[in-house]
């Protein structure tokens, strides 16, 4: 897994970040602890899901009601990236927003009624060579029929600590998300690749001004993106500026930016600051068995979510790089489900023809 989410729960505002909600504690309790552990002996499952964001736990909801008997391997923390995003307000079905946490609390809690059971662990190994398929995470190991791989992906921060401390309160990875939160304000955006510039574009929706800072004299984004940017009236670019500090207290009041060629510095009254700096897919323990894209993330075969690797199952951001949405991260969770049970399915069909054979032929040669 990427380290560039903390793995710690950390304070946002007033958000618990507690994954499990209170009431559910107990369930989920009795749900990890069914999983055997620490005995030496294997866990087994038809359907192992890697991954607790809203794909991993969208396929174990279908997996589970499909009778597959699912085992989340969920991560240390879980709940992906919602989990540090406070205001959803483009997730169908809560019309007044939810909280991220609480959110996939509510995912958690579907999936385990239907009884997928959730490990929160990370996994440190596989072994795809062969099926059953091999996992292992805190100790334990687990072998499954089928594998959905869903990992997610990990916005990159600047990494400095006021950009740390200000996350969720004022500084955002995801314009699409909160975007809408800086009407009438004035924000910053800094990289200099296309999703800088198109996040750029799409913020000038909202905001009075949208200073785009960029470290280079130059944007590696593509030419048509470039010069909409640099014509859009609201749009101010800052070249050769590197953010320094991000100011405020408890809500980002402002930004001090570095000159590239160490001159000086200045300040900008922004009241938000969009990173937009690159993602990384969590793809550590997988891509030495299932193929990547030249961009780092896991392949896809045509339109399904099958791997490379026949039985492998890759659903959400860790093969997205285009929408990276908690409502396209579930849908591909989805799908991977379906296309899980369907392989399955095959695989039984396949190897009960192939049993009728044997017992077939056994009976023609028998004395
Ligand atoms: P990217 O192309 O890798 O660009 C990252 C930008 O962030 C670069 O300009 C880089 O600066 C800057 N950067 C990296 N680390 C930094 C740091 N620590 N401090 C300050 N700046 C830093 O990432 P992306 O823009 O997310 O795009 C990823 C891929 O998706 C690209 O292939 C892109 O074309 C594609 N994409 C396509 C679309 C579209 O077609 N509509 C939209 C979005 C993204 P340097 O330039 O100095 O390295």
């Amino acid at each position: 897994m990427s380290d560039a989410t903390p793995k710690t729960p950390r304070p946002l505002g007033s958000i618990s970040l507690n994954f499990i909600p209170a009431a559910a504690g107990d369930a989920v309790a009795a749900a990890t602890h069914a999983v055997p552990g620490g005995t030496g002996v294997p866990v087994e499952a038809p359907v192992v899901i890697v991954g607790s964001g809203p794909a991993g736990l969208t396929a174990a909801i279908y997996a589970a009601r499909a009778n597959l008997k699912p085992i989340v391997i969920g991560g240390v923390v879980g709940g992906g990236q919602l989990m540090i995003t406070s205001d959803v307000e483009n997730y169908p079905g809560f019309p007044d927003g939810v909280q991220g946490p609480e959110l996939m609390g509510l995912f958690r809690k579907q999936a385990e009624r239907f009884g997928a059971r959730i490990v929160d662990a990370d996994v440190d190994r596989v072994d795809l060579a062969g099926r059953p398929f091999g996992l292992w995470a805190a100790g334990v190991e687990y072998r499954a029929r089928a594998v959905i791989v869903a990992t997610g992906a990990d916005a990159i921060w600047l990494g400095i600590e006021s950009e740390t401390r200000l996350r969720g309160r004022g500084v955002s990875a995801c314009a699409t998300c909160d975007g809408f939160f800086f009407r009438d304000k004035e924000v910053g955006i800094v990289g200099g690749g296309d999703s800088a510039l198109e996040e750029a574009l799409f913020l000038t929706r909202f905001a009075t001004k949208v200073h785009l800072i960029h470290r280079r004299d130059a944007f590696r984004g593509s030419k048509i993106m470039q010069a909409r940017a640099a014509a859009h009236p609201k749009i101010e670019l800052h070249l050769n500026r590197t953010i320094e500090e991000v100011l405020g207290a408890d809500h980002v009041e402002g930004l001090r930016l570095g000159k590239a060629d160490g001159t000086g510095e200045e300040r900008l009254p922004v009241q938000g600051l969009f990173v937009a700096i690159g993602h990384r897919p969590n793809v550590a323990v997988f891509s030495d068995w299932i193929e990547t894209d030249e961009k780092g993330y896991l392949k896809t075969e045509g339109a399904t979510t099958a791997s490379n690797i026949d039985g492998v199952f890759v659903a959400g951001d860790v093969d997205d790089h285009r929408y990276r949405q908690a409502v396209t991260a579930a849908g591909e969770g989805c799908r991977a489900a379906i296309d899980a049970e369907r392989w399955l399915e095959a695989q039984d069909a396949h190897d009960g023809q192939a049993a009728a054979e044997v017992a077939h032929s056994g009976v023609a040669t028998a004395p």
